[in-house]
């Protein structure tokens, strides 16, 4: 299995377009001890040929032109992406769908709540139905492993296994108060682990609700591409007033009591790196000691054009 990492940023990116925060201002300036990085999109694929996109980013067109793996190779109309698996409903994760919409048949897994919001409640996601065959929803049930496949005839990519873990999350801001009471909240937030023969991996960009919902999953990981959106509870309070703390918008903090690094401190495995990394994360400098701390304590940092193959 090849994981390869197209994005690492949080929503905004680093730079975000709006932000003058110390970090996004040094990039601007020249002067940042770090990169620059896009939006979090993963590709995975088991036979090299056939690839599945873990969520779809605003910067996905980029990310895909920047993948010489991703390109068509026939002559025809063709993509090697197969399919998108979706973890959440949030803008950031689903937005790249619209960059995907060039006619081009494609396999959707998302659990049932997140797709009825794309579905239903937001009819833009329409136009990749004029595909031929037109693209197909497929359902993501929880904690059960499903074979991620090209189509229902296709054997393409079979050899990737997914399970979807409910991490008790919630469905985004903009979802409609009248459709959320009929959509499942176990369904909002989910972790994907990936399978391919012996080994595995997991993902998860956010980590809202209890450690004990997803810890029992690392240990029988082998990659672990975890949560690094904050450093700090208050980090976006300390630059604008009023903002929510990184647990009330779902994301466990690195730092601290509880956070990220303590809850892992004792485990030797998997491999572990932090992805979604938001642009005020001290630990994008890499010469801060937020850095510092983070490679002693084991982990890497994800950014763009990384590769794992396991
Ligand atoms: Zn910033």
């Amino acid at each position: 299995m090849r994981v390869k990492v197209l994005g690492s940023a949080a929503g905004g990116g680093f730079p975000q377009w709006n932000c003058a925060c110390s970090n996004c201002r040094s990039v601007r300036g020249g002067v940042f001890p770090g990169r620059a990085r896009t939006q979090t999109q993963l590709a995975v694929t088991a036979d090299n040929a056939s690839w599945f996109l873990l969520n779809a980013s605003p910067d996905l067109r980029q990310q895909i032109l920047a993948t010489p793996e991703l390109a068509p190779t026939d002559g025809q109309r063709s993509s090697p992406i197969a399919g998108v698996v979706i973890t959440a409903a949030d803008v950031d994760f689903v937005m790249g769908l619209l960059h995907l919409r060039e006619f081009q048949p494609l396999r959707i897994y998302s659990t049932r709540g997140v797709r009825r919001i794309l579905t239903e409640a937001n009819t833009m996601f329409r136009v990749l139905e004029r595909a031929q065959p037109p693209v197909e929803w497929c359902d993501l049930p929880l904690g059960k492993e499903v074979p991620l496949t090209a189509g229902p005839s296709s054997h393409a990519g079979a050899e990737l296994r997914c399970m979807a873990i409910p991490l008790h999350g919630a469905y985004p801001d903009y979802v409609d108060s009248t459709l959320r009471e009929t959509l499942s909240p176990e369904e909002a937030v989910v972790a994907l682990t990936l399978t391919n023969g012996q080994k595995k991996a997991i993902f998860a960009p956010g980590l809202p609700g209890d450690a004990a919902h997803w810890k029992g999953f690392l240990q029988t990981s082998d990659l672990a591409l975890l949560d690094g959106t904050f450093w700090s509870d208050g980090e976006l309070a300390a630059i604008r007033s009023g903002s929510k703390t990184a647990r009330q918008m779902g994301h466990l903090p690195l730092s601290g009591p509880g956070g990220l690094l303590e809850e892992l401190r004792q485990q030797t495995r998997p491999r572990r790196v932090a992805i979604h990394i938001n642009n005020t994360n001290p630990i994008l400098n890499e010469e801060s000691e937020e850095h510092r701390a983070m490679i002693e304590a084991g982990w890497e940092i994800a950014r763009d054009g990384m590769e794992f193959v396991l």
